[in-house]
């Protein structure tokens, strides 16, 4: 039996979802999404992801398709008729349906949908052993902190790095890193600080993010947020990425230069194991 799936304000198998060939997400990439991720029967970090997905919406003006307390709901009930334990819930948002045309018509009714993706998330191979990541040049538009379905950019350029052998890329902008093609990236300096690009139009500003210097500041870990070169990645005594399908993910090879060891390093193995243990309790997290 395939999943129940949310489209337009029911519920329904999934082969039964339909969405209108003039939805201006399919035409113009006009939508924005999320993704929050589920483990152990629990969504992480929710609250971070739901006040993501309004200023994505007040950024292109289309309206929430319901109120946030009913938005949880469907998510709720997404995960209850779908007996998802572990994996992820997206959410998208389009402008709604009209005759094809740059211009659109005022007050059109959002298109909203809905799925989980049941998969593992928690002790991956990627998290256990570290990715190699492609460095690649940031070909996306001026509006990265906006998430939206437009993601031709990173379709491209994740199609690259795996084709040349790698199991992911950084992006190159100004002759500085801006991001991971879906994750952030972050370097542990030579004295131990742990070191990310700060927010702004160049990079979405990630929830994970949000959530590891959080957890850098209550365990007492150095950070900085400042742009770094690859040049600087690539001399860096650690790396990882975050998101939230891959949590902290160690990077042990940037371009040709493998970091450190080439194995995950020490301060990403802990922050991987703090992260963790706040998202499967939260509550014990926060207290400790
Ligand atoms: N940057 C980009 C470009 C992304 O696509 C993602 C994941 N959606 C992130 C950063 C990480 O964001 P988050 O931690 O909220 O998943």
């Amino acid at each position: 039996m395939g999943r129940i799936v949310y489209c337009d304000g029911r519920f329904v198998p999934e082969e039964e979802a339909r969405i209108s060939i003039f939805d201006r997400g399919f035409l113009f990439g006009d939508a924005i999404y999320e993704v929050t991720a589920v483990i152990g029967g629990g969504m992480i970090d929710n609250d971070l992801h739901l006040d993501r997905f309004e200023r994505s919406l007040a950024a292109l003006s289309i309206p929430m398709p319901v109120p946030r307390a009913e938005l949880e709901g469907i998510q709720a009930e997404l995960m209850a008729r779908n007996d998802l334990s572990e994996g992820t819930i997206y959410l998208q948002v389009s402008r709604g349906v009209a005759d094809r045309d740059f211009l659109y018509p005022e007050g059109l009714a959002p298109t909203f949908i809905a799925f989980t993706q049941a998969r593992k998330l928690a002790d991956t191979p990627a998290q256990r052993n570290g990715i190699a990541v492609d460095l690649a040049k940031d070909v996306r538009w001026a509006r990265c902190d906006i998430k939206t379905s437009m993601l031709l950019g990173q379709v491209l350029i994740k199609h690259q790095a795996r084709a040349r052998g790698y199991n992911d890329a950084w992006m190159v902008s100004d002759g500085l890193i801006t991001e991971g093609s879906s994750s952030t990236a972050f370097i542990i300096t030579g004295d131990g600080r742990v070191l990310t690009r700060p927010n702004s139009q160049s990079t979405l500003p990630g929830c994970t993010r949000m959530a590891v210097l959080r957890l850098c500041a209550g365990h007492g870990l150095q950070f900085e947020e400042r742009a770094f070169s690859p040049a600087e990645a690539q001399s860096a005594v650690e790396a990882f990425v975050t998101s939230a399908s891959s949590f902290v993910t160690p990077v042990v090879k940037i371009g040709e230069v493998v970091i450190g060891n080439g194995r995950p390093g020490p301060l990403t193995s802990r922050l991987q194991a703090y992260y963790l243990e706040a998202a499967l309790d939260p509550e014990a997290a926060a207290s400790s």
